[in-house]
């Protein structure tokens, strides 16, 4: 329904903006309006269009430690729910991985930190949101619910005496476990101020996209090949076999089939070698 628009480059990397987030700045400034009135509903628009200025530096310290090690970066985008950063592939190297996957939330504590030091010596409400905002983001963030980066961090360290499948599978299962939590609390909130109703989206999406990431690892394996699959699909989830395409940076898009139980590939997928034209 929404198309994505480029507002800018920073680094070569196009910075895009959800065509649904000045919708969802606009009912925020509705529905809070913070002080009432005109002013009140341009506060709060500026309040949130801040807050996804330090999402905005949260990416593009995950994208900058990425580019530091060789990868290409695509784009970042900014949706109501948070941000992208669209890197070409993760790295398989527990240290990069690390890396990539903590340099977001750090940047969120340096401007917190930032903000803080500022706040010492000219105090303002402004500054005391953004603390609040940056401490925020880098504290969710860091929860261990893969694909967060918290879950990324935690199959890093997993990785370190363990296969890359099974650190991938042990930090999927605490995934599906916190976004089950998530979820819950989520639901509850419909109903009491406990936290924000939109831990249940968040939950959903972190529940199946834990379930891919282990699908497209445990195909990887499958495929033995050095380089990591970019991105791949397999139609229809509840049947016995897929039928994926996979995507790598070296070589053109080829068609994989493969049977698989419990979301793990059984067989090893055979690329018929015909190329997709995209
Ligand atoms: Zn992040």
């Amino acid at each position: 329904m929404f198309k994505s628009y480029r507002l800018f480059d920073i680094h070569g990397i196009p910075i895009k903006v959800h065509g649904s987030l000045p919708l969802f700045l606009i009912l925020a400034g509705l529905l809070i309006n913070l002080g009432g009135g005109v002013s009140g509903f341009l506060l709060t628009v500026l309040l949130w269009t801040l807050a996804f200025g330090c999402v905005l530096l949260h990416e593009l310290g995950h994208a900058l430690a990425a580019r530091h090690y060789g990868i290409p970066v695509r784009e970042i985008t900014l949706y109501p729910i948070g941000g992208v950063a669209a890197l070409a592939y993760m790295p398989k190297n527990w240290r990069r991985e690390f890396v990539i996957a903590i340099a977001g939330p750090a940047v969120n504590f340096a401007l917190a930190g930032l903000f803080a030091l500022t706040y010492f010596l000219v105090p303002g409400a402004l500054l005391g949101w953004l603390i609040a905002i940056n401490l925020g983001l880098a504290l969710f963030n860091l929860i261990p619910g893969f694909p967060m980066d918290g879950g990324r961090i935690l199959r890093a360290l997993l990785a370190r005496r363990r296969s890359y499948f099974r650190a991938t599978k042990i930090a999927v299962d605490v995934g599906r476990n916190v976004a089950i939590g998530m979820g819950a609390l989520g639901f509850l909130s419909i109903f009491m101020p406990l936290a924000s109703p939109m831990l249940l989206p968040i939950s959903i999406f972190i529940y199946f996209a834990a379930k891919a990431e282990l699908t497209r690892v445990a195909l990887e394996e499958r495929l033995g090949h050095a380089d990591p699959l970019t991105s791949f699909f397999f139609p229809d989830a509840g049947s016995p076999s897929g039928r994926g395409t996979a995507y790598r940076e070296s070589e053109a898009p080829r068609v994989f089939t493969w049977t698989f139980r419990n979301e793990v590939p059984t067989s090893t997928p055979r690329g018929d070698g015909r190329i997709i034209d995209l």
